[in-house]
């Protein structure tokens, strides 16, 4: 039996296309600013309740976060390394 899952909320994406949430499975109730300073392809991100998402590196300049179920694609720039990061690109982003 595994650990429970938890979901952290990463941001909302812009033109209704959804959130993005982190799942991080742990006895323990993780601590927000802990999830926050792991690598983005090292944690595992969900569109919504949609599906997982796959990391992408396409270029030195961007890299792409795929849905498994809808394919919608989220381009990102390469320099967001950790979920913090992400999570203030969208807090930021118009
Ligand atoms: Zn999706």
């Amino acid at each position: 039996m595994g650990a429970p899952v938890h979901s952290i909320g990463i941001g909302t994406l812009p033109d209704n296309e959804g959130t993005l949430t982190a799942l991080v499975q742990d006895w323990h109730e993780p601590k927000e600013e802990a999830v926050l300073a792991t690598a983005i392809e090292a944690e595992t991100l969900t569109h919504g309740n949609c599906s997982k998402l796959d990391f992408v590196r396409i270029s030195d300049a961007k890299n792409v976060l795929c849905c498994k179920h809808c394919m919608l694609r989220i381009t990102i720039p390469s320099n967001l390394k950790t979920l913090g990061d992400l999570k203030g690109f969208f807090a930021t982003s118009p």
